[in-house]
Formats: C-alpha cells, sequence, structure tokens
C-alpha cells in the first residue's frame, strides 16, 4: 500500500485538469486545527501518516486557524495553541526542506476562493453535512462560519489544486462535498480543478483511553506526543480495558481491550504474541501489560521530544519555518486565484485593455 493508507474515493476518469505532468509528484493537502501539542491520537490518526507521505508526495500541511474560530474558542490562548502545534508537526518529523508548512491565515486567498466558491454551493449541500447537523443542534444561534466550514476546506484543498488528501473517516463526507464544489465550477468555468481522492490512514479510528469514545484532547482521554515518561505512564496507567477482566487470575479477551488495539499501534510487532498469550492465560496483570504499553508509547515519542526541546529553545527557527511557508504556498494559491477570478469574470482590467485596443489609446 505504500506511504498511502486506505483509498476511500479512488479517482475515475481522469480529466484533463487532474493529469500530473510526467516526472512530478502528485500534490497533498492536510490541515489540522490549533488545539496546542499534538497528541497520541493526532499522531496515530494523521501525523504518523503525513510524514510518510513526505518521500512520495508534494506536501501542503496547514494549520488551519480560520476553521478554528467557528466554534468555542478563547482568542487570547490561540496564539500559543498555533506555535505549539507548529512545534508538534516539527517534532515528530515533518519536514520544511520537503514539506510547505504554514498557517492558514497568512495565505488569505484560501478565504477568498472560499467566498467564490459559495457562488457554486448549494446551501442544501451544506445544510446536510452530518458535523454541521452534528454542531449545530444544540446552538442557539448557529454562525454562518459552521454553515460554510466544507466550504473553505475545499477552498483549503482546491488552491492547490491537490490531488491526494489524507483524512479521517469522520471528514470523507465534506471530501466528497469538495470534489462536488470542483466538478460543479469545473463544469461552469472549465476545467481547473483536480477532483482529489480521500486516503484514510491505515491507523482508523483510534479510541481514547477511556475505551469509549474518539481520542480527544478536550475529552482528557489521551496523552501529548511531547510528555514526559512518567506523565505518559500516569495517563496510561488510568486506561480502561477489557471489562471482564476484573482480577487478574480471570482471562482476558485482547481483541475486547482498547489497551490492545494501542499496542497493535505502538510495541514491537514481535512481542504482540506474548502480550495476547499472558492475557488470555491469565498469566500477566493489566498493571503490567499497560506498563509495556507507557514505554512503547515513550520510546517512541522519544525522539519527538528532543526536537520540541530544540524548537523551543529557537522560536525563531519555528517563525521562519511558518513564514517561509506561507510564502511558497502563498505564490501558488496566488496563481491558482488569479485564474479563478480571470474565468468568473472578476479580471475587469482585461475590458479596459479591450477599450484601449479598440481606440488606440494607452493601455492603463
Ligand atoms: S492484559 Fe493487556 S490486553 Fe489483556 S485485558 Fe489487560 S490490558 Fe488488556
Amino acid at each position: 500500500m505504500g506511504a498511502e493508507g486506505r483509498v476511500m474515493e479512488p479517482t475515475e476518469g481522469r480529466t484533463e485538469s487532474q493529469e500530473t505532468a510526467p516526472g512530478t509528484r502528485e500534490r497533498v493537502f492536510s490541515g489540522m486545527q490549533p488545539s496546542g501539542e499534538a497528541h497520541l491520537g493526532n499522531y496515530l490518526g494523521a501525523l504518523q501518516h503525513w510524514e510518510r507521505m513526505q518521500d512520495d508526495y508534494e506536501c501542503f500541511f496547514c494549520i488551519v486557524d480560520e476553521h478554528a474560530i467557528t466554534g468555542e474558542y478563547t482568542p487570547d490562548e490561540l496564539p500559543q495553541r498555533t506555535f505549539d502545534l507548529a512545534v508538534s508537526f516539527l517534532a515528530v518529523g515533518l519536514d520544511p526542506e520537503r514539506s510547505t508548512i504554514f498557517v492558514q491565515s497568512d495565505v488569505p486567498e484560501h478565504t477568498e476562493l472560499s467566498w467564490l466558491f459559495n457562488a457554486v454551493t448549494p446551501v442544501g449541500d451544506l445544510e446536510r453535512m452530518t458535523q454541521y447537523k452534528d454542531k449545530s443542534a444544540h446552538l442557539e444561534s448557529v454562525p454562518a462560519g459552521l454553515l460554510n466550514y466544507p466550504v473553505l476546506q475545499a477552498a483549503d484543498i482546491l488552491i492547490y489544486r491537490a490531488h491526494v488528501v489524507p483524512v479521517g473517516e469522520d471528514q470523507l463526507q465534506h471530501l466528497e462535498l469538495t470534489r462536488e464544489i470542483a466538478r460543479r465550477w469545473n463544469a461552469r468555468y472549465g476545467p481547473l480543478f483536480p477532483e482529489p481522492r480521500g486516503v484514510v490512514g491505515q491507523a482508523g479510528r483510534i479510541v481514547g483511553l477511556d475505551g469509549a469514545q474518539k481520542m480527544s484532547k478536550s475529552l482528557g482521554n489521551t496523552v501529548g506526543v511531547l510528555a514526559e515518561p512518567e506523565e505518559i505512564w500516569d495517563r496510561v496507567r488510568t486506561a480502561k480495558t477489557d471489562p471482564q477482566r476484573v482480577r487478574k487470575s480471570d482471562p482476558g479477551r485482547p481483541e475486547m481491550c482498547n489497551v490492545y488495539s494501542l499496542h497493535e499501534h505502538l510495541t514491537d510487532p514481535d512481542a504482540l504474541y506474548d502480550i495476547r498469550d499472558q492475557c488470555r492465560g491469565a498469566t500477566r496483570g493489566c498493571v503490567e501489560c499497560k506498563r509495556i504499553l507507557a514505554d512503547s508509547i515513550a520510546e517512541r515519542f522519544a525522539p519527538f521530544r528532543e526536537r520540541a526541546e530544540g524548537y523551543r529553545s529557537r522560536p525563531q527557527d519555528v517563525v521562519d519555518v511558518l513564514e517561509s511557508g506561507a510564502r511558497r504556498a502563498r505564490s501558488l494559491a496566488r496563481d491558482t486565484l488569479d485564474e479563478v477570478r480571470e474565468r468568473m469574470g472578476l479580471g475587469w482590467r482585461g475590458a479596459a485593455r479591450s477599450a484601449s485596443t479598440r481606440t488606440g489609446s494607452v493601455s492603463p
């Protein structure tokens, strides 16, 4: 399967706008909201996959701060969260030499394109989005930004004419809308945008340490990618296990235990048979089993902590990475936007040039 995980939306019948020139790599776009230091769920569900994709694709990795402001947030905390996520990106191995790493609001072309896409996006399509329905259900007043969130997502992706989008399963519906927006726009104004295909990482849905809900910082059921070994153990020791294994002498069912599914992602594959065997035979207790998991996590995260320490001691390096990423992103985004504006009839200076040609006067 290579760097790609499961391809959920294979691109069929590629059009001219979807071809990549021979010798060039396909382009990838993915974004993450600035929730501060990344956590284990971010790492298993996205970041480890992004890190691998850098070898095979031209990658754009974005901190989507303009998406973050459509929900509850604290303006005073947002800058630190953005910076901390950037440190996490670099710590886990996203490489500014190979990838374009930037902050969404530094490239205002995203929001301009999203406005232009609003012109081809039916409100009914937006109202049908499951995330919109879930998030708006308990709000007295629904911000328009929540409804238009997937249009901005489409602009994030299509402004770079990305071919591939690594996504979580919960984002597949938004990606299908992106493809629909690309189709509608291309049909009205001529082929320009590829219909990007979604790739869901092999890790799939990562369940939190509570053994019930998706791993998330706001639910407190995860552990930070830059956590120290003691903190990792403090978090992992609270993890829920097979509910039928009450005493050490009760035989366990690894297939029913979220600790075991985390072992599958993080522990040496050669050790997994022993973990299953000792669980089923009730020869190892859950505390010891969790200790092995905590050690596996600490070992995986050790180089991340080291790199993060370096970046935190040189914060200007992080600023430089993000600013240089934004410059590169803007130059590509500008090219797309200029073409979009022209085709949508917003390049009004052309009319003045035509008039000057007709009258023989000097063009403006
Ligand atoms: S021994 Fe490990 S796999 Fe088995 S129930 Fe306990 S924590 Fe889960």
